[in-house]
């Protein structure tokens, strides 16, 4: 009989727990999975929405006098959830202005060629290198859309050093733009499940996903990476380990 696991929840150093599951599931012949979400999560969005911001000071910087000068002072660090916002709270409050940034963003930020912008989480293209050679299935599911983000994604990982042409590796991105993105989640574990593997962990950035993969997958370990999230987020349960980004050895 093995040891039971030690509580990773406990641990200086959480992320390592899954590589004695991903050891232990080979030596029982099931094929390990491990799941990770994209923005947010092994890529940060920050580099993405600030190329935004600066084109749209470029356009629309003769509108409003006080705009260029905070957008210059802005680094892709001080992206939050929303752009609006950081623009809002440093002093640009023109409601037409913020309005046509809306338009603007949107037009842009959910594109092939945007999505390129975006720079790995600390850790994250080693961490899921490690994973794969460990042999696990890396098994990318993003809520980004087939049908304007699919090859700017795929450009993104192979890029960045993310495995992907090596065999063993899946991507399920959303079917259309207007599927609801948890509607999108609960279809995946269905596909995830059709592998007849073991999920051995998960890591997302929205506590939603994380609680809905705990339920899903209660043997696995689940991740929270303390990065952004959407507003009005779900608690996370007590299950689920909240990591900074994906640096082995980080201390919290
Ligand atoms: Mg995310």
């Amino acid at each position: 009989m093995s040891q039971p696991p030690s509580d990773p929840r406990s641990s200086r150093d959480p992320l390592r727990a899954v590589f004695p599951r991903i050891e232990e599931s080979l030596a029982e012949g099931a094929l390990p999975i491990v799941l990770f979400d994209l923005d947010s999560t092994l890529f940060e969005t920050g580099s993405r929405n600030l190329r935004i911001l600066r084109e749209f000071a470029e356009v629309h910087g003769g509108d409003h006098p006080a705009l260029g000068d905070v957008v210059a002072s802005l680094g892709a660090d001080d992206m939050g959830w929303n752009v609006h916002e950081c623009l809002a709270s440093r002093g640009v409050t023109d409601a037409a202005l913020l309005e046509a940034l809306k338009a603007f963003w949107f037009e842009r930020f959910f594109t092939n060629d945007y999505v390129l912008e975006d720079e790995p989480a600390p850790g994250a293209v080693d961490y899921v290198n490690h994973c794969h050679q460990a042999g696990a299935m890396i098994y990318y599911l993003s809520g980004r859309h087939v049908g304007g983000m699919e090859t700017g994604t795929v450009q993104a990982l192979t890029n960045r050093g993310f495995p992907f042409w090596r065999g063993r590796c899946a991507i399920h991105l959303k079917p259309s733009f207007d599927m609801a993105d948890r509607a999108f989640k609960d279809e995946a574990v269905a596909d995830i499940r059709s592998y007849k593997g073991r999920v051995v962990a998960s890591f997302e950035n929205e506590p939603g996903n994380a609680n809905l993969f705990l339920r899903a997958f209660p043997s696995a370990l689940h991740y929270l990476l303390d990065t952004v999230t959407a507003p009005e987020p779900e608690t996370p349960a007590d299950e689920i380990v909240v990591v900074p980004d994906f640096r082995m050895g980080a201390s919290r």
